[in-house]
């Protein structure tokens, strides 16, 4: 039986009379797996509750950022202490050199480092960066990577712009993507064409080391390794987009976990512990010439505020001080792909799973995926399927075949048991 959304219903049809599309970030619409969006009222630990009082396993995870699971006390606690002393400054605090010296200590290869409020804002401020830092204009990035919504990374892009399979971006210009190359994800070959062809003209190499924004595709052995040689010997700036891999995949993210150093590494989602925040940093020699230390113009009002800083330096501090939730997190991931296989494996239906630390995803795919190209080919019509079967039982997923599964620490064992459960019964039907 279908779970009563009948307040959700309702809620979206009043959103629409005043957000464009009901939502403020479209996958929340629910558009490529149809049906209503879900309205949320409050989550703690594993579990959301709508509007209608219904409860959820999470898998979202707000998009990564409540590894810990929902409303961590912690955090909590840190808020409510912080906010009384005043929201804002817009003024230099002692809290944002603690930030930035706990982020130094956990991410390799970051010497200085800059707060914003996004990981639209840190992708966008990194690529200005590299691009003043080597006085060129072109850089490389992958089909289905996601580096935000910034002008020059809407091209072959992943998450919503593949969700809506949307193929050119009516308000940004042809001068802006005309200096946008794009290659396979996991294909050096192609990335060593480009480099040849555009010779001395390439500031940057943009990748998400582990992609999550196409469903989860690791990067193949040896790629990262190759990514890292050809921009050494081209001056090229190699910038980690560790928006999503951050945090998550260890203290020291993809750098840390892959063994694959970055010139430059973006930040966002786990590092605010659920508040607006990203960050971009690196070595000293390109982060120099960042305002007011060089020419290349970054700011923001709200950027280092207070309540956000809070927040993440909590969050970071936890993850810095029990490393054994690395694991924890692996080891449950690893459990539910394991269970997955399990119930997946008697169907009719081939699938891939893919999984790197805790990210994870399904692709209802006959051949393993390891770029854009094979995510679109899967049976996504299936996965959107699927996607409902789960939500009608209690247990929300993305609602897209392009985006990776996140696991929290307060997802439970029993919770991972169920979610396999409820699984298998969508594959007996
Ligand atoms: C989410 C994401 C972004 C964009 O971050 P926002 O905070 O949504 O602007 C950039 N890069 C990657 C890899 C992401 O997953």
């Amino acid at each position: 039986m279908a779970t009563q959304r009948t307040t959700s219903t309702a809620l979206f049809d009043r959103a629409q009379l005043s957000i464009p599309g009901g939502v403020n970030s479209p996958v929340r619409a629910f558009k490529s797996v149809g049906g209503i969006p879900v309205f949320m009222k409050k989550a703690k630990g594993a579990y959301m509750y709508d509007a209608d009082g219904n409860s959820y396993i999470d898998y979202i995870n707000s998009w990564g950022p409540m590894i810990l699971g929902h409303a961590f006390e912690p955090v909590v606690k840190a808020i409510q202490e912080k906010a009384p002393d005043s929201m804002s400054f817009g003024a230099p605090t002692e809290l944002e050199i603690e930030m930035a010296e706990l982020i130094k200590s956990m991410a390799p290869n970051v010497d200085l480092v800059r707060m914003v409020s996004s990981g639209t804002e840190a992708c966008m401020s990194a690529l200005r960066l590299a691009r003043g830092y080597t006085g060129r204009n072109k850089f490389i990035k992958f089909e289905g990577c996601y580096h935000g919504h910034a002008d020059a990374f809407l091209v072959k892009a992943g998450s919503g712009v593949a969700t809506f399979n949307i193929q050119t971006i009516p308000g940004i210009t042809a001068g802006v993507s005309m200096d946008t190359l794009t290659a396979p994800y996991n294909n050096i070959d192609a990335v060593n064409q480009l480099v040849a062809a555009n010779k001395g003209e390439i500031a940057a190499i943009i990748i998400e080391p582990v992609a999550g924004n196409m469903g989860c595709i690791p990067p193949a052995p040896g790629y990262l390794e190759g990514l890292r040689a050809i921009c050494d010997a081209e001056g090229i700036v190699l910038i980690f987009d560790e928006v999503m891999t951050g945090f998550r995949l260890a203290a020291g993210g993809a750098q840390e976990r892959l063994g694959v150093n970055a010139d430059l590494v973006t930040y966002g989602k786990v590092i605010g512990g659920g508040m607006p925040v990203g960050a971009f940093g690196g070595k000293k020699e390109i982060m120099q010439h960042i305002a007011p230390l060089g020419n290349v113009y970054q700011a923001g009002t709200l950027s280092g505020n207070p309540i956000a800083m809070i927040a993440g330096y909590t969050m970071l501090k936890t993850l810095k001080d029990n490393p054994s939730i690395y694991k924890e997190l692996e080891d449950k991931t690893a459990t539910l792909h394991k269970g997955l296989d399990e119930v997946l494996k008697n169907v009719n239906s081939p699938y891939t799973i893919n999984r790197l630390g805790s990210m994870i995803s399904v692709h209802f795919s006959e051949k393993p995926v390891t770029n854009f190209t094979d995510a679109a080919e899967a049976n996504n019509a299936l996965f959107n399927q699927f996607f409902h079967h789960m939500l009608n039982e209690g247990i929300y997923l993305p609602p897209s075949a392009y985006e990776t599964w996140f696991i929290s620490t307060a997802i439970s064992a029993s919770d991972i048991d169920r979610t396999i459960e409820v699984a298998g019964k969508f594959f007996k039907n």
